[in-house]
């Protein structure tokens, strides 16, 4: 069966793979796979700041108010402050109406469960049959579903966090935070959060634009240039910058300086190995050995799952793990939801800083020092899976290497560092990702496995 659902929920170019009529009918087969439960069940949806949000938001809620769900509008707000919503106001489901970091003609619709995690795979397949079937549970004209507006989320979400920080004494430090919101999502609450933590702020692109003219949405290093600019005469204790839904944070030290986003999770990941006694990490297998290093220096222990931020939520509901995240400043805070929640990051950042008494730049400077190269080859998607077998077939019989760990595509430890062989879920192409002391093993790491792939491909 054709998927709807990628690894981030629904998305596609506007009027081109995604529309109204189609919004539509998601809505209708949602609302049917909720009902297959009870009546009278309650929806909350909320949106980034994308021009076309109205479009889809208004068709999917038809469909929902017709299967005689009730739709709550919560207006614009980051995708974890709707998550904390759903969790807390025992919603019976989420809708989110974004395309995280995507340009601004892309929008999408992520699902969000009772329990405030995004959906699993199965009940996205259940939504995917009803879609697919056109067997929707409609209701009579005096059963329709009931539409109304809340606006408690933003002040909920930020009172939630203040509770689980210490924020008195990060009230104390007065920190100076340089702020940029890239216009997404987190514009309705980030400035708010900051200014609650006695924080004084530089706001740049504070202001919901859902063309994104500030700049793109997507924290990469080479999208922030002006945040990265103002950092060097601004005395502040970091920079953040979010992506276009406000899951995701990344830094700039209190120097000016980019930071990866591994960089971040290792920092805070460490706070927690120092700080608690539940000693569980959960991380995708692309994460940086740097975590692992600085986590089993204070004897925590890191376990790995497939690429996915849904899958490290659930694994580490699971697994009552302490802390875990992705190395793109996704982090996840069990204490309070199982989501990435770049709010929370921040705020935790905060703390951070204001326990150690350090600098970022100098937090920074005593992780373990690693390069990771990221890399892609083309490969047709029907090639993927033979490349793949042979690929395992050629590894496991090669002398210098030490292990291969298959979680998610070939992840081989050599000596030098490991190289992750990876079939994209979503394109045409393999990622090959490799990490090493030094970025001329990484490079040669790449470069070997880029041929040995290329080879495979080429192979009648
Ligand atoms: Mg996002």
């Amino acid at each position: 069966m054709t998927r709807l659902f990628g690894t981030n929920g629904i998305r596609g170019v506007v009027n081109q793979e995604i529309d109204g009529a189609f919004a539509l009918e998601i809505g209708l087969a949602w609302g049917s796979y909720l009902r297959e439960t009870r009546n009278r069940l309650k929806v909350a949806l909320g949106t980034d700041t994308r021009i076309s949000n109205c479009l889809l938001k208004h068709a999917v809620t038809s469909g929902f108010l017709t299967t005689g769900c009730d739709i709550i509008d919560n207006g614009i707000l980051p995708t974890p402050t709707l998550q904390y919503a759903v969790k807390n106001h025992h919603y019976d489901s989420g809708v989110m109406i974004t395309a995280s970091h995507n340009p601004p003609q892309f929008n999408g619709i992520k699902g969000i469960a009772p329990d405030g995690t995004e959906f699993p795979k199965q009940t996205e397949e259940i939504i995917e049959k009803y879609y697919f079937s056109k067997n929707y549970t409609t209701v009579t004209w005096d059963h329709v579903g009931q539409f109304s507006h809340s606006n408690v989320a933003i002040n909920e979400h930020i009172s939630g966090i203040l509770k689980r920080v210490q924020t008195e004494k990060i009230r104390k430090q007065k920190h100076h935070v340089v702020l940029d919101c890239g216009n997404g999502a987190g514009c309705s609450i980030a400035p708010e959060l900051l200014h609650q933590l006695n924080c004084t702020t530089t706001l740049i692109n504070c202001t919901p634009d859902g063309l994104f003219s500030g700049r793109p949405s997507e924290p990469l290093e080479k999208n922030l240039s002006t945040i990265l600019s103002v950092m060097t005469s601004e005395k502040a204790s970091f920079g953040v910058a979010l992506d276009g839904d406000a899951d995701r944070a990344i830094f700039i030290d209190n120097t000016g300086k980019y930071l990866m986003g591994d960089k971040s999770l290792s920092i805070i990941g460490r706070f927690y190995a120092q700080h608690h006694h539940q000693k569980l990490f959960i991380t995708p297998v692309t994460t940086s050995t740097v975590f692992e290093e600085v986590i089993i220096h204070d004897n925590g222990n890191v376990e790995y799952t497939k690429v996915g931020s849904p899958i490290v939520a659930r694994d580490m509901i699971k697994k009552q793990a302490v802390f875990g995240g992705e190395e793109n400043g996704g982090l996840i805070f069990p204490e309070l939801q199982y989501c990435r929640d770049a709010l929370m990051t921040i705020a935790k950042m905060l703390e951070i800083l204001t326990i150690e008494e350090q600098p970022l730049s100098e937090l920074v400077k005593t992780l373990p020092k690693y390069e990771m190269i990221k890399s892609k080859i083309l490969c047709p998607n029907n090639k993927k899976n033979s490349v793949m077998q042979r690929l395992l077939r050629n590894v496991q019989h090669t002398q210098e290497i030490n292990k291969i760990n298959t979680t998610d595509g070939i992840k081989i430890f050599i000596d030098e560092g490991w190289v992750l062989l990876r079939p994209s879920g979503t394109e045409p192409i393999f990622r090959i990702y490799a990490e090493a002391k030094t970025i001329k093993d990484a490079e040669k790491m790449v470069a070997h496995y880029n041929e040995i792939i290329q080879q495979l491909i080429d192979k009648k």
